[in-house]
């Protein structure tokens, strides 16, 4: 019996980080899963750098813990030459659908799943700190999944000369669904729901995107990415022997090139849409064929009704910024602000209306109080308090 592989591979930013550090590559036989930490964009610049290692070795010919080796040897590479990215690394999560066996190599706290028969089985171990306290006893699961330093890794691609490379395999049978996933999925949604989303959907591509929105929905902390690897039965050819409605997708991303295409041997996929990969390593998402219509217009009616909530927020915002006002501190001096006395992530939604030269550690405890409250005001009323703190001339 041969297997065939229909897949799918999404990546999302989530909801509160400005970069998505994760990169993957989908192009079978060899699935990659990277998530990127380190300062600035060094996470994109390393999760980038690994799967393009990862995919270029392995095309290459090289075995799959040669090619993570050489990827870890890239990534810390790069980071010893720049200071701005030293100490950056990244996860890897890698697999090789090589006829009846998965063959996988890890490294960090991504994930590699198996569904089978309707059970979810984690394949891989987290290496992180609590990870390390589960297989010493000294953690439950259920504490390590709400630890405050679960994310703390305790070994990392490309933050060291070298790199201890768990590798493992696992038997693969017709209907087993493989999942690879960075911690913003796994650790939003807990593995009931994981197991719940995989199984209700046939299609790979369906499968990805409920698992996204799952994860969006508990919270979206963190990059998102989930890779979907759907085992069929196939006849001599290797193509599927039971016409499903599912279809076949391939998206490279992150730094996957031409060069990650399937040998066509293992893969029954039409030609895989063309993705540019995005500057800085950002995993694409690219609805392709006919079967990702559905999530591409669920994501269509989704941008409208951001769009349309922009602008009201928008018209709302200008009324806001017109009448509300309260008094801060501007970089140790007293100032009035107009618009309210918060930010959503990088953008700020007041402005400083009149700046004095009335230092704030000038005040007394009460007056510095009313001060730390930022409570808001009219105009008048916030030009009064300003008064009364000696703020105007
Ligand atoms: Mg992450």
């Amino acid at each position: 019996m041969t297997l065939v592989t229909q897949h799918a591979a999404l990546s999302d930013i989530g909801l509160h980080r400005q970069t998505n550090e994760d990169s993957y590559v989908a192009a079978p036989p060899l699935f990659v899963v990277c998530d990127g930490m380190g300062g600035a964009e060094a996470g994109e610049v390393a999760s980038a750098i690994a799967v393009e290692t990862m995919a270029a070795r392995f095309a290459a010919g090289d075995a799959l813990v040669a090619a993570a080796r050489a990827a870890n040897e890239a990534v810390f590479a790069r980071a010893s030459a720049r200071v701005e990215e030293s100490g950056m690394g990244t996860t890897l999560t890698a697999v090789m659908v090589d006829g009846e066996e998965g063959r996988f190599v890890h490294v960090g706290d991504s994930r590699a799943y198996r569904l089978r028969e309707g059970r979810l089985e984690l394949l891989s171990d987290d290496h992180t700190l609590v990870g390390e306290m589960v297989r010493e006893g000294r953690l439950t699961v259920e504490e390590a999944a709400v630890h405050p330093h679960r994310s703390i890794l305790s070994r990392a691609l490309g933050t060291e000369a070298t790199v201890q490379v768990d590798e493992f395999t696992t038997d693969l049978r017709p209907g087993d669904v493989l999942l690879l996933c960075s911690d913003g999925l796994s650790g939003e949604v807990p593995d009931d729901g994981l197991r719940d989303l995989l199984a209700a959907h046939d299609d790979p591509t369906e499968a990805a995107a409920g698992l996204i929105d799952a994860a969006r929905a508990a919270g979206g902390h963190d990059n998102i990415t989930a890779v979907v690897i759907r085992l069929l039965a196939g006849d001599e050819d290797g193509m599927v022997e039971s016409e499903g409605s599912t279809q076949v997708l391939a998206v490279p991303a992150g730094a996957a090139d031409a060069g990650l295409e399937g040998d066509g041997e293992s893969d029954p996929a039409p030609e895989p849409a063309p993705v540019e990969p995005s500057a800085g390593g950002v995993a694409p998402v690219v609805p392709a064929g006919s079967a990702a219509s559905s999530p591409a217009r669920r994501r269509l009616a989704l941008l409208v009704a951001v769009l349309a909530l922009v602008a009201l927020l928008g018209v709302a915002g200008v009324v806001v910024v017109n009448t509300c006002y309260f008094v801060g501190v501007d970089d140790g001096q007293l100032a009035v602000y107009s618009g309210l006395p918060w930010s959503l992530g990088p953008l700020d939604l007041h402005s400083v209306y009149l700046r004095s030269a009335r230092p704030y550690v000038l005040l007394d405890a009460q007056q510095q109080a009313l001060v730390d409250a930022r409570g808001v005001r009219t105009k008048d009323g916030a030009l009064r308090l300003a008064e009364d703190l000696g703020m105007l001339p």
